[in-house]
């Protein structure tokens, strides 16, 4: 019953929920979906996605698609090849963040952007009514040789390559063993670091969870600090979300990633007026700091579809999620942990400050999370529609659930896309209003 087929893709864990029938049906379902044409395909290192790569290859080819296979990759990599390739779209095989016996698959439009809300349902329709396409010309299949280099080319082109050398940074990385350890390695050596591999082998298991927060970053932490490193760097299982630790062997929170990205743009960009695209559930430390630069904060909905598509509208330059998702246009509209390291590296660089500086010099708030279980989305609405009337005289955010916000405090209530809860988050300037504003919101 774990099986989630969403906005975000499909998830579920394999062989249970996610059987071959399921990967198989989707496949056929995406090449509906496209018509015709190319398909790039990759995948993180979880061991069932060896398995599932061939029934998303057989799916796609026996229904006259052709497919480019990229191998173990990062998300952001394949949203890049679709680009560069000019694919007709894409599919990765990854469960993101979640454990090691998760794994899915998720929809890349020809823009290397995700399907958005209404074209998921598209998709979805298609797989519900089986509406495949017969076709009685098989597919062909390439797998692509060196498939990392346009990546880091392309991330090299946006940042000041020499000036990091210089520095020959000192860092440490924990790629959780995932799809981001062999072209993060890469980038970091290409960059003149000296390199500390804690779990970069894409042939071992997930030596922790493999969200980037702070809970799961413990022997991170103790490695930088032990090493004497200048930085650490966490990415999730796909290397879209990054989370950095201080020399100090401090897991600062993946909201701090878009914070240093942001920061440093918009410093290096003074002339105003620029936008910066995010989430409403991301830290009011992004709307300091633009406020700081005269840049302008875009508001979204959540999921990462919604925040590239406005900052295309937007000609945003830059955004993202506070789960440690940086989006940078010159790269791609895509979440991108290997961008998201040569900003902050560039960051360290230009300013010529320890990563903990750095941090000192940026807004300190609290974030707390809580989920409340709604079984329908009946009783999900009603919750949110009571916060809705109680606080009408405050300033809401209706773009999505109710999104309360003061003067140095917001609270944010919304249905999940992709579990049965609601979830809460807010953020204050300390944990205790942060804590107060929650039960104020959940005991209404
Ligand atoms: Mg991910």
């Amino acid at each position: 019953m774990t099986l989630k087929i969403s906005i975000s893709g499909v998830r579920g864990i394999t062989g249970a929920s996610l059987t071959d029938e399921v990967i198989s049906d989707f496949s056929k379902a995406f090449a509906a979906y496209i018509k015709k044409g190319a398909v790039i395909v990759g995948r993180d290192p979880r061991p069932s996605g060896e398995k599932i790569k061939d029934i998303v290859i057989s799916g796609l080819n026996s229904s006259g698609i052709n497919v480019i296979y990229l191998g173990v990759c990062p998300t952001p990599t394949v949203q890049l090849m679709v680009k560069e390739l000019k694919a007709d779209g894409g599919m990765i095989i990854t469960a993101s963040h979640n454990p090691g016996q998760w794994n899915g698959l998720k929809f890349v439009r020809k823009d290397g952007i995700f399907l958005n809300k209404e074209e998921a349902e598209r998709l979805i329709e298609i797989y519900r009514k089986r509406s495949f396409i017969a076709s009685n010309k098989k597919g062909s299949l390439k797998v692509q040789d060196k498939p990392l280099a346009p990546h880091i080319k392309k991330v090299h082109g946006c940042i000041d390559v020499n000036s990091i050398r210089k520095n020959k940074f000192k860092v440490v990385l924990d790629s959780c063993n995932g799809a981001g350890s062999e072209i993060t390695l890469m980038l970091l050596k290409e960059l003149g670091c000296d390199v500390i591999e804690l779990y970069t082998d894409p042939g071992k298991p997930f030596p922790h969870d493999p969200e980037p927060i702070p809970e799961n970053l413990n022997a991170l932490c103790e490695k930088v600090k032990g090493s004497g490193a200048d930085i650490g760097f966490a990415q999730d299982a796909d290397a879209d979300r990054l989370a950095v630790v201080t020399e100090k062997g401090i897991a600062p929170g993946e909201e701090y990633t878009l914070a240093i990205a942001v920061q440093h743009i918009l410093s290096k960009n003074k002339s105003g007026g620029q936008k910066v695209v995010t989430n409403l559930s991301t830290s009011m430390m992004v709307d300091d700091i633009a406020k700081k630069y005269g840049a302008k904060v875009v508001r979204t909905r959540i999921g990462e579809v919604n925040v590239a598509e406005e900052m295309v509208k937007q000609k945003a330059l830059i955004g993202g999620e506070g789960n440690g998702g940086v989006m940078y246009p010159k790269v791609g509209y895509a979440r991108d942990s290997l961008i998201g390291i040569g900003l902050i590296l560039e960051a360290l660089s230009s300013s010529g400050k320890s990563i903990s500086s750095v941090l000192e010099g940026l807004p300190k708030y609290f974030i707390v999370k809580k989920k409340v279980d709604c079984p329908s989305k009946a009783e999900a609405d009603s919750l949110i529609n009571k916060v809705r009337s109680k606080f009408s005289n405050e300033r809401l955010d209706l773009t999505e659930g109710v999104k309360i916000i003061y003067s140095n405090a917001w609270v944010h209530i919304r249905a999940s896309n992709t579990e049965p809860v609601v979830r809460v988050i807010a953020e204050a300037e300390s944990r205790n209003k942060a804590l107060e504003l929650i039960s104020k919101v959940i005991g209404s």
